[in-house]
């Protein structure tokens, strides 16, 4: 394969950046299109207030199409909230830890999932249970390898481990009486999901769901009720809940956009069952070149934890990993290096990644085997 033309400073890139990551093009023109102006409101929406009828109707559409997309049911309250998904690390045992007189439970399978327990540590007694340190987090446990207490706080668990690229194909096994807490900022909105499996699942927006700046909560709203007042009021579920996500004021801009790809996925892709056999065909695609490969490029997660988001592998040396990522960049294959705890080459291919786009890396890996094994 030989270098393409250099990029002009305005051309784009197929960008596998792990996040914030990319965007379908077209929600990324329609928003560009209503920069200056969004219709009717005779401003920018940036220049909005949130209580602008405008911009609750955005809102409630945002909720409504996430809604519809998931099968969310009335049981449940969606909240759009500031602070990442690592303020969520300290929300969550704020309000399902504190005061409990319980202990949480979690499941530790990369890098995520150890910096979350370490924060619920700070409000109450959290312990994990399972812990896949000493594969350097290349899996997950099968239900025999933990258990979870009867009266446990809550179980957590990273549901998409993205640093890693381990992703549970199904929820961990947990007593009814236990709510499931899910970390799944990385694959949100990847594929169908039991949402009455749960007690909360929250992701940030910025991997798969939209830009940087909002974090979707989607939690049973009996808990909500449960948890202690003295928590502080931003951490405190109740206030955004009972305020339709307007206790203060929100990200407005972040959470316009989330809602045009959640529409883009309802409306473009056809729904999150069709979504799941785009993301099936295109991780398997980089896969099986990893797999047939002969030993060039070796997979981080055993294979039956792949993710079907964060594709995660090393080649032979340190050289070759510094080659391979240069010569991608100039066949415009961008931010591929791989997170420094795993090493190697890290292809985030997130919903918005285009077929075209992981084509091209396919091909780019064949043609560097071909150079270099
Ligand atoms: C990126 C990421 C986070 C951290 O998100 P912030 O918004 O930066 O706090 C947490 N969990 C997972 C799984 C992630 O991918």
């Amino acid at each position: 394969m030989t270098a393409s033309a250099p990029l002009a400073a305005t051309d784009r890139v197929f960008n596998f950046s792990a996040g914030p990551a990319v965007l379908p093009e077209s929600v990324l023109r329609e928003v560009q299109d209503e920069m200056l102006c969004l219709p009717g409101a005779g401003a920018s929406l940036l220049e909005i207030s949130h209580r602008d009828k405008l911009f609750v109707e955005i809102l409630h559409d945002a909720e409504n199409t996430l809604r519809s997309l998931l099968g969310i049911s009335d049981d449940y309250s969606v909240m759009f909230m500031q602070g990442g998904a690592t303020l969520q690390f300290s929300a969550i045992a704020a309000n399902l830890l504190r005061g409990s007189g319980k202990r949480a439970e979690y499941l530790l399978t990369g890098s995520w999932g150890k910096k979350a327990i370490a924060e619920a540590k700070k409000e109450g007694e959290a312990v994990a249970i399972y812990d896949a340190k000493e594969s350097n987090y290349n899996r997950l446990p099968s239900a025999s390898d933990y258990s979870v207490s009867d009266d446990a706080a809550y179980l957590y668990y990273c549901s998409n481990e993205t640093i890693q690229g381990v992703q549970f194909q199904d929820e961990p096994t947990c007593p009814e009486s236990v709510p499931l807490v899910s970390d799944a900022s990385s694959d949100f909105l990847c594929r169908p999901l039991d949402v009455q499996k749960y007690g909360l699942l929250y992701a940030c927006a910025q991997k798969n769901a939209g830009p940087a700046g909002v974090t979707a909560v989607v939690m049973r709203k009996d808990l909500i009720e449960k948890a202690d007042p003295s928590v502080p009021g931003y951490l405190y579920y109740k206030n955004h809940h009972d305020n339709d996500s307007e206790w203060n004021t929100p990200p407005t801009f972040a959470i316009y956009v989330l809602g045009k790809v959640a529409r883009w996925l309802r409306d473009d892709i056809g729904g999150l069952a069709e979504m799941e056999k785009i993301n099936r065909e295109k991780s398997g695609s980089l896969y099986k070149i990893i797999d047939e490969s002969g030993g060039f490029y070796r997979g981080h997660a055993v294979p039956e934890c792949r993710s079907l988001m964060n594709v995660t592998f090393n080649l032979p040396s340190d050289e070759l990993t510094a080659k391979f990522i240069s010569e991608a960049g100039e066949n415009r294959l961008a931010a591929l290096k791989g997170h420094r705890s795993v090493g190697g080459i890290r292809a985030s291919i997130y919903n918005a990644m285009p077929r075209e786009g992981v084509e091209a890396l396919g091909q780019f890996m064949t043609d560097f085997l071909s150079r270099n094994g």
